[in-house]
């Protein structure tokens, strides 16, 4: 196992790339700083497949910064449904806000400037500059972080300083001066399609030669796992209360934490009577029919969800505070929902509706 240089490094895996790598993209194409700066945020913890679709739609209706920065936050998280992680969408609204306010609809082009735009890392922010802009910057994204850390042998779980600040130092060492925008992809494309998670196709890999992980049989364990720790378990309550119209009470939730801003079912702790909530705001409530609950596993904590559907003998005044919507199961609009409160909806569009 021969260690090589730096340069030797880059130009094997640009050799590669030109002849496996991934070039028709939706975000390889019209490249501007806009384009790859949302489709990096899109596929931070996503699949290049899943993204795709998401990305066209986010494209058609939103097709500059400006178009962003000017839209309703609702309709924003709304294109970000299914996507999950709905904090990346409140970031990329805010960022394009500051984009437009503080340079003029026009992305910084630094990775120093680039960084201070709301949700934008150092690596996201190598990639912008690298991809859009042609700069020699360096990207350490959860692939490329598997990449060096199997080819350096780098014990350790990344998400440690130690260990994440020598990736850093082999991502920086590896960057070449030319073809930086194909060799950010080239390295993003080796760890999606050969050097991944488990089984990497090392016999197909350029890199096998020199890599360590490979000639010392410890792909399985590097990069190093994560310290396991039990998450933690919630329950709650979610009232699903049908108005005589067959519409549902949603509410918008708080902009942080969990599903911020997003909208969805009144919440009951799994103590609390749902029967005694909904008589005590209408007093028209029929008895309460508990559906199966189900775990959501977020990254911090479990939640497991106790859907509660009630039906509204009339049809309530004064209900909608601000903040409150009746939407049709079928056809909530442009809200932004929560994966468990679309299935919900689903749910109760395929149910049988109640007498
Ligand atoms: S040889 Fe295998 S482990 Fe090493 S970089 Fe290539 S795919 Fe990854």
């Amino acid at each position: 196992m021969t260690k090589t240089k730096p340069a030797v490094f880059a130009n094997t895996v640009l050799t590669w790339f030109d002849q496996h790598g991934r070039k028709h993209l939706p975000w390889q194409k019209n490249i501007n700083a806009y384009r790859v700066w949302v489709s990096e945020i899109m596929l931070q913890q996503t699949q290049v497949s899943t993204v795709i679709p998401y990305f066209e739609r986010f494209m058609a209706r939103f097709p500059t910064v400006r178009e962003l920065a000017l839209a309703p936050i609702d309709e924003v998280l709304h294109l970000w449904t299914g996507l999950g992680y709905y904090a990346r969408a409140r970031n990329l609204h805010k960022a394009a806000k500051h984009v437009v306010q503080q340079h003029n609809g026009e992305f910084p082009r630094s990775v120093e400037a680039l960084t201070e735009l709301s949700g934008v890392g150092r690596s996201t922010a190598g990639a912008i500059s690298s991809i859009a802009f042609g700069d020699r910057a360096a990207i350490l994204d959860g692939n490329v972080k598997r990449v060096l850390a199997r080819y350096h042998g780098v014990d350790g779980w990344p998400g440690q300083t130690q260990t994440l600040n020598a990736l850093w130092a082999l991502a920086e060492a590896a960057t070449p001066n030319e073809r930086n925008a194909d060799y950010t992809q080239a390295m993003m494309d080796l760890g999606a399609t050969l050097c991944t998670r488990s089984k990497p196709a090392c016999e197909t890999c350029p890199l096998m030669g020199g890599c360590v992980a490979f000639g010392t049989g410890r792909t399985a364990e590097l990069p190093g796992k994560k310290p396991r720790k039990t998450l933690p378990e919630k329950q709650v309550q979610l009232i699903m209360l049908r108005n005589p119209q067959g519409e549902i009470l949603l509410e918008q939730r708080p902009a942080s934490g969990i599903w911020g801003g997003l909208w969805s079912f009144p919440e009951l702790s799994i103590a609390a009577c749902a029967r005694d909530f909904a008589q005590s705001r209408y007093a028209c409530a029929g008895t309460p029919v508990t559906w199966d609950s189900w775990r959501h596993t977020f990254s911090h904590y479990h939640l497991d969800i106790n859907p509660v559907l009630i039906e509204l003998a009339h049809m309530p005044t004064g209900v909608q505070e601000s903040g409150q919507r009746w939407v049709n199961p079928a056809h909530p609009g442009s809200l932004g929902l929560a994966a468990p409160v679309k299935k919900l909806l689903q749910q109760l569009v395929d149910a049988t509706p109640l007498c």
